[in-house]
């Protein structure tokens, strides 16, 4: 073999999924096609949950950084233009702020780590240093991806290298991590289903030095104009870059329309202009054998609401260490299988609340019409009756905390069943929970640690409050199929309320598996659940 895991693209969703193998021991090779990570305005915000998996893999300070300055309100306006007073503001806190009231919360509602705004061109270039720093990675820019077969052995694929030559690559599994349009998946024959081109828009980026400091309505980092192109401009992580998103008939108009949006003179320079379309899309299937897909490969949203870079960062770590654990000797053939399963139900739900939130932009954008800046009782109603429906429509977009944190993996055959009625994910509201499944809400411990530092890279028996439970049986299980387990014990009785039991075990990544007061009589069915046995 040439190597373990062979990754076919280096978005983000590709760059995370290498560093996270390479820091679990595993060897990859990641191939790219294009030369170098290229200054092109895509994503630009990492939501909580991707920042606490980037916490995990040690980069999440490198990150911050790198990104938005820390103390730079994260406010969304709708707007006429930026020097007329708002229509509306909703006020969302730096990650100064952020971090502030996470510090001073410690009932589980709140995630260890806030959002953090970074644009993808710095998000690209930042992790692919660091994957290139992991001696198990070697990264491979210039090289594209042909083709591939597979048996039950491993993976040969065909490779165009930086040369121009052609090469066979052999490895234990390849990842298709290779976007929208995924050759990897095509190959596959696996299908999108859903919604597709829904908008058209143009989106260009510019440089322009002093603007943000000259707005005078109010510093934030998107700014929705209220009029008739679904016109909308993001503030870059620099502040000196702008990329600004409209329906017009030409490249050209978009310097016009940014004009007309910034509304003072300024000195600009636009980098860039192209074209994109708005999906709402989902593989019928994530993996076929040895062959996974990730990312935009597998799940295509409209992204204001933020869900697609960060829906495949969560597939690149539940990818990882599933894959990791398999290769290792002490992932059952449930784990890798048990990919799909997981994430294919996070990708539908994800589709689903972006669906949620740009129907509630459309509601807005809706109630537009050409009177919106007269001076007259018409002009005013028209203000009004969009301002109160944005009120209401624009927030789908920006609160979906539910969807980022309040995922749980339902049916999923390496999760305890647990008999009862589950709480219902909300899209709009986190509401912590330990049942079986969930990620394990954050809290300070007394020391002022969080408790998820606390917790190490295997599985972990959670013991808290002083039970006098005997981990020793399910030690022993875990011990028998080789997987790494460790017994952590939590003497505060607050984290027993919150938790509601005695004694929770956890995935490597911080999903609960199982919750109780006494371990189950058969430890051995628990262990072989969560290995995938
Ligand atoms: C305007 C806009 C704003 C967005 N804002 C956000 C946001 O705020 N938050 C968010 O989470 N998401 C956002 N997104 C979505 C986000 O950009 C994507 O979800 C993300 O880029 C997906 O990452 P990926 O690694 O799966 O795929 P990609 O970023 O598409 O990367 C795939 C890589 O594979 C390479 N590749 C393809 N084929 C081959 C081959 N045959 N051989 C070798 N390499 C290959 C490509 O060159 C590419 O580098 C936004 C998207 C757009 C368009």
């Amino acid at each position: 073999m040439d190597t373990q895991v062979l990754i076919v693209g280096a978005g983000p969703v590709g760059l995370t999924l290498a560093i996270d193998l390479g820091r679990r021991g595993v060897r990859c090779i990641l191939l790219e096609q294009k030369e170098a990570p290229q200054f092109l305005p895509k994503m630009e915000r990492c939501n909580a949950r991707t920042m606490e998996i980037y916490r995990r893999m040690g980069i999440a300070q490198k990150i911050r950084d790198a990104g938005f300055p820390r103390d730079v309100p994260m406010d969304v306006f709708i707007i006429t233009s930026l020097i007329e007073p708002p229509l509306l503001q909703l006020p969302y806190p730096s990650v100064a702020q952020a971090q502030a009231e996470i510090a001073a919360c410690n009932d589980g509602t709140m995630p260890l780590e806030p959002y953090q705004l970074i644009s993808q061109y710095t998000l690209e270039p930042l992790l692919k240093s660091v994957a290139e720093s992991n001696p198990n990675i070697d990264v491979r820019y210039g090289c594209e991806y042909l083709a591939c077969e597979q048996d039950s052995g491993g993976v040969r694929a065909r490779i165009k290298n930086s040369d121009g030559s052609t090469s066979l690559l052999q490895a234990d599994y390849l990842v298709g991590c290779d976007g929208g349009s995924s050759l990897v998946r095509r190959q596959l024959g696996i299908k999108l289903q859903g919604e597709a081109n829904l908008l058209q828009l143009r989106q260009a980026l510019y440089r322009c030095d002093d603007l943000f400091d000259r707005i005078p309505i109010g510093k934030g980092r998107h700014y929705h104009v209220a009029d008739a192109h679904s016109t909308f401009l993001i503030v870059q992580d620099s502040t000196r870059h702008f990329t600004l998103h409209s329906v017009v008939d030409s490249d050209d108009d978009m310097k016009t329309m940014f004009e007309q949006v910034v509304a003072m003179p300024v000195q600009y320079e636009m980098l860039y202009v192209g074209q994109w379309k708005q999906n709402l899309l989902l593989a019928d299937s994530y993996a076929h054998n040895r062959v996974f897909l990730a990312g935009d490969a597998v799940h295509l949203v409209i992204p204001t609401g933020g869900l697609g870079m960060n829906s495949g960062v969560g597939d690149a770590v539940d990818l990882s260490w599933k894959l990791a654990a398999t290769l290792q000797g002490w992932g059952g053939p449930g784990l890798l299988a048990s990919y799909e399963i997981d994430r294919r139900q996070i990708g539908a739900r994800n589709v689903d609340a972006s669906r949620h939130a740009s129907r509630g932009r459309r509601a807005w954008r809706a109630a537009y019409r050409p009177n919106i800046r007269d001076q007259t009782p018409e002009g005013a109603e028209t203000r009004a009756n969009l301002t109160r429906i944005a009120d209401v429509e624009q927030r789908k977009s920006n609160e979906m905390i539910g969807a980022e944190l309040g995922y749980r993996y339902i049916a999923s055959p390496v999760i305890w069943p647990e008999a009862g009625d589950a709480p219902e994910p909300d899209f709009m509201k986190y509401v912590p929970t330990t049942w079986p499944g969930a990620r394990l809400p954050h809290v300070w411990l007394a020391d002022g640690t969080a408790l998820h530092d606390r917790i190490g890279d295997g599985y972990t028996l959670l013991r808290l409050a002083g039970t006098q439970a005997d981990a020793t049986p399910l030690e022993q299980a875990f011990a028998a199929y080789g997987a790494p387990f460790a017994a952590l014990d939590i003497d505060e009785e607050r984290l027993r309320e919150l938790y509601g039991h005695d004694l929770l075990l956890l995935r490597p990544d911080l999903h609960v598996v199982w919750r109780g007061n006494r371990l189950p009589d058969d430890a051995l069915k628990l262990a072989a659940i969560a290995t995938g046995h």
